[in-house]
């Protein structure tokens, strides 16, 4: 997404948006996934969903067998510390 307001080229973790289309809220949970056969089985693609659409984006990506960890926002930082989200 291109915004003209908002410059997050680099490490945009303190403006932590739900990846819901169209949502705006703060994201509170991580949801880590990996798609096989685009990924190498350690690499973790991330989504970040607030609380409302913490269970329909698990959902998508559960169904398609993609999804590995659900992790509130606050201990992913703190597992990562400083490594920007990988999406
Ligand atoms: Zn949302």
């Amino acid at each position: 997404m291109t915004d003209s307001t908002t410059e997050n080229a680099e490490g945009a973790e303190s403006a932590a948006v739900c990846s819901a289309k169209g949502c705006r809220e703060a994201a509170v949970w991580v949801l880590a996934w990996n798609n096989p056969k685009l990924h190498t089985p350690e690499r973790r693609k991330t989504w970040l969903a607030c609380e409302e659409h913490r269970e329909h984006l698990s959902q998508f990506l559960g169904v398609r067998g993609f999804l590995k960890e659900v992790v509130l926002l606050e201990e992913w930082e703190g597992r990562r510390d400083g490594s920007a989200a990988d999406r």
